[in-house]
């Protein structure tokens, strides 16, 4: 399938994702791509996203190699989520989000990790930068640390410092429960807007604490004492004592959850599948030419498409020149979000 690729949506530490739509039927998704020759984890990757189907995990599009500005890139194809990152949608509320909006989202992240953990899977890297917002509310990405937990291969130890549990720190074992440390941690940023770990700054004073200090994050004021008795199943230092997904879906916190699924109606954060979708035209290049033609399009699919007919015009989309290595020598950069702590520790 030809297809475009469009202005750059999110830098990670190992890849940017971009917008794209297909050539023919102008179909749109998110694009992640790296050099050809620094792909191995995303491929990685791609092994993993491309056995994976639920309403609450991003969906798979396919993959590809494609030449740009004379260098060879490896592309994963993906749903395009368009509320983004539900980190940013807590940076947009003003740095925290309420009870009921962290209760819904806590309720969906746990659906999406109760596929993953039924199906093998222990995702590695949970964390407000890697739930994105969709119309239907979250849904889990990146799977660059992700691994089957029964499998040898891929048996690293990986992730986000500031996220890790006490055990992944240690460097002991990386399985499910680990993901429910990150969950509890990933509200505390849903409820603050800030690190788990405020009085740590950089990775390694982080690991050190997480690891040997005996201690858990502290539980943010503002929440409830049911939030806080959740808060408390997830973030328990001894992995085998911390709650699984079953039982804390059956938690009285999540109780009410599917009554206030009803998400965030400010937000405009439909999934468009096709460049025809209204909604995605708030979310392409403000300069560019689509966008102000798209403010006198009708919102009905007809006239847009008459319209469009009309005018016999593609969407121009901006190419992005410039491109970041990631996480191909991060020799302890403090910087990056998210490393390998296997690459950094010598493990
Ligand atoms: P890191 O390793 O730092 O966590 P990464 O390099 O693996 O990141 P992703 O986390 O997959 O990259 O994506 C980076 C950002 O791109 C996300 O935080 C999000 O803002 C955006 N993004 C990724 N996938 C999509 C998507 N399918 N739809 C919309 N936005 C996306």
């Amino acid at each position: 399938m030809d297809w475009r690729r469009g202005r750059t949506i999110g830098r990670g530490a190992s890849a940017t994702v971009s917008m794209a739509s297909s050539c023919g039927c102008n179909d749109i998704f998110a694009v992640k791509s790296v050099e050809l020759s620094k792909s191995e984890l995303l491929q990685r990757e791609q092994s993993i996203l491309c056995s994976l189907s639920s309403p609450y995990i991003v969906s798979y599009k396919g993959c590809d190699i494609t030449s740009e500005n004379n260098k060879l890139f490896y592309n994963l194809k993906m749903e395009y989520v368009a509320g983004g990152a539900l980190s940013d949608v807590i940076r947009t509320k003003g740095g925290k989000l309420d009870e009921a909006m962290i209760k819904c989202y806590t309720y969906q992240i746990l659906q999406g990790l109760k596929y993953l953990h039924s199906s093998g899977v222990a995702h590695c890297d949970i964390k407000g930068a890697n739930v994105l917002i969709g119309k239907a509310g979250a849904k889990i990405a990146d799977f660059g640390c992700a691994k089957w937990v029964n499998s040898a291969v891929g048996a690293t130890i990986g992730g986000t410092p500031m996220f890790m549990a006490p055990e992944v720190a240690r460097g002991e074992e990386q399985g499910f429960a680990a993901d429910i440390w990150a969950l509890g941690c990933t509200i505390i940023e849903m409820a603050t807007g800030g690190s788990p770990w405020p009085n740590s700054t950089d990775s390694m004073s982080v690991l050190y604490e997480i690891a040997y200090s005996g201690k858990s994050p502290d539980f943010p004021e503002v929440l409830s004492r049911t939030a806080k008795d959740f808060l408390s199943k997830c973030l328990k230092r001894n992995s085998n004592e911390r709650w699984t997904v079953q039982q804390l879906l059956k938690h009285p916190f999540l109780e009410e959850s599917c009554l206030i699924r009803k998400q965030d109606q400010e937000l405009d954060t439909s999934s468009p599948t096709s460049i025809l979708d209204q909604g995605v035209w708030n979310f392409i290049d403000e300069e560019s030419e689509v966008l102000v033609q798209s403010r006198c399009l009708d919102s009905c699919p007809d006239q847009r498409i008459e319209r469009l007919s009309v005018n016999s015009r593609v969407p121009k989309w901006t190419w992005e020149e410039t491109w970041i290595t990631i996480r191909g020598n991060n020799d302890g950069d403090e910087d990056k979000r998210s490393l390998w702590v296997k690459n950094s520790y010598g493990w």
